[in-house]
């Protein structure tokens, strides 16, 4: 690709997230456009058992319907105790029509009365260039699932996951202090890194 990547479209319609994007990306000079605002469908079926494949067919369906770089990420919860669940399935955890809360409840009925606590937040970005060239990172957070939800700020599983370091859950931090440490924001940060390696950058 020629040029450099100013305006990306971003291939969801979780508001937590674009929120989440929209804060990342603030300083880089890339302008994030929302894809309701590009008329860009991004209601497709997840039917990856990966991450990364989950990733490829959200981008890959957005970006049939424009000529702008199109962003999507996959990301999701792995517990420790659980072997990895809920994984590519978090947002449907409790069921195909299930809400964060429904979720938050059957992932505490899970680890009840389990001292493995440990969890990490996993977040993989595909990002499809005008070309057709796909770039691929991936951003990891770890931390535990505390036992009772506290903070209502964030999306998700954000009130479950408590952070040693902050000593808080997602739910009760800022934006700024989830921005520093998230899965989201490593994932982000090695995208930014490789786009300035290809000298796509603005
Ligand atoms: P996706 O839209 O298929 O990537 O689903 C991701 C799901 O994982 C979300 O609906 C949340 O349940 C969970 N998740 C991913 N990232 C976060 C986060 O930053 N905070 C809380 N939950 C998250």
């Amino acid at each position: 690709m020629t040029g450099t990547v100013d305006r990306v479209v971003l291939a969801t319609s979780n508001r937590g997230k674009l929120a989440d994007f929209q804060h990342l990306f603030a300083d880089t000079g890339i302008e994030l456009v929302a894809a309701d605002e590009a008329g860009v469908d991004v209601d497709v079926e997840e039917t990856g058992v990966t991450f990364e494949a989950n990733a490829l067919i959200k981008a890959r369906h957005a970006a049939e319907a424009t000529r702008l770089p199109v962003l999507a990420d996959d990301s999701g919860l792995a517990v420790n105790a659980l072997d990895g669940a809920p994984g590519v399935w978090s947002a449907r955890y409790a069921g195909p029509a299930c809400d964060d809360d429904a979720n938050n409840e059957k992932l505490l009925a899970a680890l009840e009365g389990v001292a493995d606590r440990a969890a990490a937040f996993v977040c993989v970005l595909a990002l499809i260039l005008p070309g057709g060239e796909e770039i691929l990172t991936h951003g990891r957070c770890e931390g535990e699932i505390a036992d009772s939800v506290r903070g209502t700020n964030g999306f998700g599983y954000d009130s479950l996951f408590f952070r040693r370091d902050l000593g808080q859950t997602f739910g009760e931090a800022s934006v700024e202090e989830k921005a520093a440490r998230s899965h989201r924001a490593a994932a982000v940060g090695a995208m930014i890194e490789e786009l300035r390696r290809r000298g796509l950058t603005p």
